[in-house]
């Protein structure tokens, strides 16, 4: 990363940062955290269980399930829904035009049915983690990235790695950013936030004009009732619920007993990510859109999606190391690392930044990427885990870890002259 953006990017940290120091300080946060890691542990320990039963109730909701072993296989699930549901919309535009007396409304509707399949999209690291913008873009079919961070770096176009699970584009003054939408949009809208957001919502809804396919992440999925919990901010989630197809991905660790569960998760998540005790909305996800109005008869597809489909994402999860699930994705670690602080998103895999992205490079694919992702950049601190609000062991995780790459052969050269010395003189230097 380059010196300005490191600095922009510790200016927005420690703004966060004096947000949510009196919070983090109050008792009932703290009773929160004890519950929140209890529950976390509980269901990574029940996990099969509760994806047998969540599955279960999920389905009686009519919320259609899938697995994934890996990305790929996602992708794979993500890409055949969209083409069925696109040619669904293709067959009821054609019989439109075919019914229809008038030339003109014949053409628009055609013309409607030969434009490039586009897919709005949320923030999600889990998304990220599948490279689902870039697998999609490889199919001829358009993501537009509707959370406004995610949506100025996907206008960078390059060198556009985020910096925060949730304020991406944290590393990026408003005088680049104007720049970045000026030459996007071809506006001409001054450095200030205000504007900027204005244009960037204007673009974006003109987009979503011609969406009927949302996708999401999620943040738990609850197994007594079959409910699916997506926190955030800005509304756009609520958008894409509203979308004919709700495509959501979650990893197999978003499984949680109960709605109540999922709420105090939701809180503490809210409180260390973003320094306020909720997001603005919640949106609990129950099933398709119905309506039983009319003489309590049950009638499908009122406002809402009409089909859901859950993707279920192991990617070495069900192998992984149990203390790496924990993790609520709050991004509170690496406000506080000093190797985040000094090197920026050179530090973590993917979507995944810092000390704990390491970690999930192992088990997500292996230790080679953990290795180039940075393994070797941790002090081993531990400063990550006590300010990670289930006191995740990152530094634990990492040593062991190195301990597999070094055997592996994947360490820095630098180590063997080090090695050589005290073999030879009893010190580490020359
Ligand atoms: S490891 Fe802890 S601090 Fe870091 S994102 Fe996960 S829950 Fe938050």
């Amino acid at each position: 990363m380059r010196d300005e953006e490191l600095k922009t990017m510790r200016k927005s940290f420690q703004t966060l940062f004096n947000r949510r120091k009196q919070l983090l300080n109050d008792p009932e946060i703290k009773n929160l955290q004890e519950k929140v890691i209890e529950i976390r542990k509980n269901s990574i320990n029940n996990n099969e269980e509760l994806i047998q039963i969540a599955c279960q109730n999920l389905k009686n909701n009519d919320i259609e399930c899938y697995f994934a072993k890996d990305g790929n296989e996602a992708n794979d699930i993500i890409l055949k829904i969209i083409k069925e549901e696109n040619n669904k919309i293709k067959t009821h535009s054609n019989t439109k035009i075919a019914k229809s007396k008038s030339n003109t409304l014949g053409k628009i509707s055609k013309s409607k049915s030969n434009t490039l399949i586009r897919i709005a999209k949320s923030k999600s690291n889990t998304l990220g983690e599948i490279a689902i913008s870039k697998f999609l873009a490889s199919q001829n079919i358009e993501i537009i990235e509707t959370d406004l961070g995610d949506r100025i770096l996907q206008l960078k176009k390059t060198d556009n790695k985020p910096t925060h699970p949730t304020g991406p584009a944290s590393h990026l003054d408003v005088h680049q950013i104007a720049k970045i939408i000026n030459n996007a949009l071809k506006t001409k809208i001054e450095a200030n936030p205000k504007a900027i957001m204005k244009a960037v919502k204007g673009d974006v809804l003109k987009k979503l004009a011609n969406c009927e396919i949302g996708i999401t992440g999620a943040n738990a999925i609850t197994c007594k009732e079959g409910s699916i919990l997506l926190i955030h901010n800005e509304g756009n989630i609520s958008l894409l619920s509203l979308m004919k197809t709700h495509i959501i991905v979650a990893g197999i660790d978003k499984f949680i007993p109960s709605l109540e569960d999922a709420m105090s998760l939701a809180k503490l998540e809210s409180v260390y990510a973003t320094g306020k005790l909720t997001t603005s909305y919640m949106n609990i996800i129950s099933g398709p859109s119905k309506t039983a109005d009319i003489e309590k008869k049950l009638l499908k597809n009122m406002y809402g999606a009409s089909k859901i489909v859950l993707i279920i994402l192991d990617n070495g999860r069900s192998i992984a190391n149990s203390e790496c699930l924990i993790c609520i994705g709050c991004g509170s670690c690496i406000l506080t690392c000093p190797v985040y602080d000094a090197v920026g998103n050179e530090f973590g895999f993917n979507s995944y930044l810092g000390g704990r992205g390491i970690a999930m490079a192992s088990f997500i694919e292996d230790d080679e990427l953990s290795f180039k992702s940075g393994l070797f950049y941790c002090t081993l601190c531990g400063l990550c885990t006590i300010n990670c609000p289930v006191s995740m062991p990152t530094r634990e995780l990492i040593e062991k870890i190195r301990a597999n790459s070094q055997k592996q052969g994947f360490y820095p050269r630098s180590h063997e002259s080090i090695r050589e010395n005290i073999q030879k003189k009893g010190s580490p230097y020359e």
